[in-house]
């Protein structure tokens, strides 16, 4: 194995033999092909590999290391063998990816501009994030859209549902990206900010209903609080 590393040092590649050895490496590969022809089964790779290895033979007077190295090596692994490595890699590489990203997020880039609280006369039951338009909104947290589209006072909105049943909501979009029945994840983006509906300029209205669409709707800033993200 040791002789391994010094298969082709460098200035003495085979195909640079000097003339005195040059007979030697062509016996080698002629020996090499005949063993390729003779021997059923044997490919024609496999004679080409046979002649390189008897030329180095000739020309370090050591052998050379086996074709296949099984780890470490400085041999030649099987197709078969490399697909299932890189199988097992890129495998290995996507479940950490799933494991380290971000269960939950902030849902807008904007900032505060309306808490949950009463404004104008009336209860505002959400958060807005103001933001110039066009700018992101993503899914809070995984969930699946379970509406996307207009709504009354909202213009454009998307519903959310989450795993524990809660649902968040966004409105005021410029342009949704999503429709009824996807799949999201959290930091997916899902619209632009708009000021569509009853809006006084671009925002993301952020709201938080517990248990379902027609649940009860609470603070988001706590919600979201609670899972990680601060507002
Ligand atoms: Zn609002």
């Amino acid at each position: 194995m040791f002789v391994a590393r010094h298969r082709n040092p460098p200035g003495r590649h085979r195909t640079m033999a000097p003339p005195s050895t040059k007979a030697a490496w062509l016996a080698a590969s002629m020996a090499g092909a005949a063993v390729a022809a003779v021997g059923s089964g044997v490919s024609t790779t496999a004679g080409t590999a046979t002649a390189a290895s008897a030329s180095e033979t000739a020309l370090t007077g050591v052998s050379p290391a086996p074709a296949e190295a099984p780890d470490g090596g400085q041999g030649v692994i099987s197709a078969a063998i490399a697909r299932d490595r890189v199988t097992t890699i890129i495998a290995a590489s996507r479940a950490k990816r799933e494991e380290l990203r971000p269960r939950w997020v902030r849902p807008g880039t904007g900032v505060l501009s309306s808490c949950f609280c009463s404004r104008w006369g009336t209860f505002h039951y959400g958060v807005d994030l103001a933001a110039p338009y066009g700018s992101p909104i993503y899914a809070a947290g995984d969930g699946v859209v379970i509406e996307a589209g207009t709504a009354q006072g909202f213009g454009e909105w998307i519903a959310v549902q989450h795993a524990n049943g809660d649902v968040s909501v966004y409105g005021h979009e410029y342009k949704l990206l999503v429709h009824t029945g996807e799949r999201v994840q959290a930091g997916q983006l899902i619209a632009l900010v708009g000021s569509e509906g009853e809006s006084t300029g671009p925002h993301l209205h952020f709201e938080v209903r517990i248990g379902g669409i027609d649940g009860q709707r609470i603070d988001p800033i706590p919600w979201l609080s609670a899972r990680g993200v601060a507002i």
